[in-house]
């Protein structure tokens, strides 16, 4: 790999569509219902970024990605991530992307424990940077494929109790951070982003789940816990989620596996 995928060197449809509804969004401008938007197709209007309940930024373009959506500046790392794993046999697919203030209000109105919903202006889904994939898939090789593969595009995960919430945190020297998320150019920006490396934020050793099995937090819902049932085999299942979150499916501690498998797995670039 040499070239740092952009949403200008990754294959999109330069479709523009405008749509708009709600508060956040500009005018409706009769362009196109948002049901004639593809995927990869671009959407534009006026979308207000937040972070802790302040709005920080406002942004105008999203791509269309497995009908979801996700602001311009990062889509072209998560299209570039989606052609790579499907390279590698694999089908990686956004669950879910930017929301708009509208979204996320009506995501907490129905909010569950499986899968906690922040309050209106306080989800990390509205700083424009996190996307949630279906790590669950194909027996987990999805998310072991993330593992291996989704820093390399600048994608870390930050929750230790949900596998399958990604942020963009670009680590390379040339990755490209969204103006829009600060950092060193805009450092009057309230989201400060700045380069994080894979373990940053969700540390290699720790414990989810139950307290009496030695969790520290809640493991919310874990897909294979779930297909695993009644058997009990896995980890997460037979301590009621009280798991190393860096487990996968096969019940291995990842690091470790991919370590054994190639130990220059975490040292690659573009
Ligand atoms: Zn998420």
């Amino acid at each position: 790999m040499s070239q740092i995928p952009t949403i200008q060197n990754v294959n999109i449809t330069p479709k523009v569509f405008a749509v708009g509804i709600g508060p956040d969004f500009g005018p409706i401008t009769g362009l196109a219902s948002p049901a004639d938007i593809g995927d990869n197709e671009l959407v534009q209007g006026v979308y207000g970024l937040y972070y802790k309940g302040i709005k920080f930024g406002t942004v105008y373009e999203l791509i269309k990605i497995n009908e979801k959506h996700v602001t311009k500046e990062i889509a072209g790392y998560v299209i570039a991530m989606i052609s790579a794993a499907k390279n590698d046999g694999v089908e990686l697919k956004v669950t879910s992307g930017f929301r708009t203030m509208q979204e996320q209000s009506e995501l907490f109105k129905v909010r569950n424990t499986a899968r906690p919903t922040s309050k209106p202006g306080f989800g990390s889904h509205q700083t424009g940077i996190a996307v949630d994939f279906n790590v669950y898939a194909d027996n987990g090789r999805v998310y072991e494929w993330l593992v291996k593969n989704a820093y390399v595009y600048g994608f870390i995960r930050t929750v230790p109790n949900e596998r399958w919430h990604w942020e963009y945190w670009g680590d390379w020297v040339d990755q490209l951070r969204p103006q829009w998320a600060g950092g060193k150019t805009n450092d009057t920006n309230i989201l400060k982003h700045r380069r994080l490396a894979m373990f940053s934020k969700v540390p290699k050793i720790h414990a989810c789940g139950d307290r009496k099995f030695g969790g520290n937090l809640v493991m919310y819902e874990s897909g294979w816990w779930t297909l695993n049932g009644a058997s009990g085999e896995h980890t997460d299942s037979s301590t009621e989620g009280a798991t190393n979150s860096w487990i996968g499916y096969s019940n291995e501690f990842l690091p470790d596996k991919l370590d054994r498998e190639d130990p220059n797995w975490n040292k690659r670039k573009f």
